[in-house]
């Protein structure tokens, strides 16, 4: 398999008052290969974001490896190094409207990124021919240009933003929750629109979302995170079909179900109790204290992410113990 971002044993921890740390990513090993969607999902707090922003660099790991295309690009920062990355991953964000700058006009926000980069020399009617083509890339088109973020609403300021990432002509982009905050309407048009992209430019994506059902349809694996670690590793069909950890269990007994009928008759696994916070995080297995299968090495032990079949890996003493 081709790999284009491969991550090692990756750690972000961030230092707060009185000593106290917090381990927001706390050894993480993904890989994505090229062409392909890796789904990252995880309730709110569980360092899906911060993953990506460390593997965009826009945090500096703590501890761990990133590799792109075989590159090391953990180590220390340069602008240049910045600029340089920036033409080979992109992010796209759950709210486009707030890192859209209110006062730049659609044209500007997608053109921003060539006049910031030392290797892009594009004359001015080169840059307005290539907005344009970015527009109608993302469904979009000329008459839009010259207007202002406010004018749009939320799915078109999210293909803004598509185009706005890629105007760098990226190889992979971090999709965090992109279709989150927007009109269930609107959800399928953005996926769609994704995946289109896609397959018309071999693009590789991350696409970060904190339920199951959200990636399912544009994932080719997917990783499961609890409160920094990944739970559950493994192929689309795997995951849905024959899902492994307790965590993701009870993730999938959360999907809101259309048909009634199937509800009843359903098991559902309430996920009981908080998220412990990041800085006491458990001992043992980090879901030990919602964990109805919870064993005394479950709190004591960390359980180690292992292949328990074929394209798919788990961390749970109970499968691997
Ligand atoms: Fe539950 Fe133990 Fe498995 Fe953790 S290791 S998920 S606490 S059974
Ligand atoms: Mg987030």
């Amino acid at each position: 398999s081709d790999v284009i971002l491969k991550a090692e044993d990756l750690k972000k921890y961030f230092k707060i008052k009185g000593r106290k740390v917090v381990k927001a990513v706390d050894g993480v090993s993904i890989e994505v290969e090229r062409g392909k969607t890796l789904g990252l999902v995880g309730e709110s707090g569980c360092g899906k974001s911060t993953l990506g922003r460390t593997l965009i660099r826009i945090y500096e790991p703590t501890e761990g490896k990133i590799t792109l295309n075989g590159k090391d690009i953990s180590g220390k920062s340069t602008k240049r190094f910045r600029q340089d990355l920036a033409r080979s991953i992109q992010m796209i964000f759950q709210d486009p409207y707030a890192c859209l700058s209110p006062r730049m006009t659609v044209s500007q926000l997608i053109s921003e990124g060539w006049g910031l980069n030392h290797a892009i020399h594009m004359s001015a009617e080169e840059k307005r021919d290539r907005v344009i083509e970015l527009l109608e890339t993302v469904g979009l088109n000329e008459e839009h240009a010259n207007r202002f973020p406010h004018e749009f609403s939320g799915g078109q300021r999210q293909r803004i933003g598509i185009a706005r990432a890629l105007s760098m002509s990226p190889e992979l982009i971090i999709c965090d929750e992109p279709i989150s905050a927007l009109d269930v309407s609107i959800q399928a048009q953005v996926m769609n629109l994704l995946l289109k992209l896609q397959q018309d430019k071999g693009l590789s994506y991350i696409f970060i979302a904190h339920d199951l059902s959200m990636v399912r349809y544009i994932s080719d694996t997917v990783a499961v995170m609890y409160l920094g670690s990944i739970m559950e590793y493994a192929t689309n069909k795997e995951l849905y079909e024959n899902p492994q950890h307790p965590y993701t269990k009870a993730l999938f007994s959360a999907i809101p179900v259309a048909n009634p009928k199937i509800e009843k008759g359903r098991s559902r696994i309430k996920l009981e109790g908080e998220i412990p916070s990041p800085i006491n995080s458990p001992k043992g297995c980090k879901f030990c204290t919602r964990c109805a299968y919870a064993k005394p090495v479950c709190f004591e032990q960390p359980p180690v992410l292992k292949e328990c079949g074929p394209g798919h890996k788990v961390a749970c003493h109970l499968i691997n113990g």
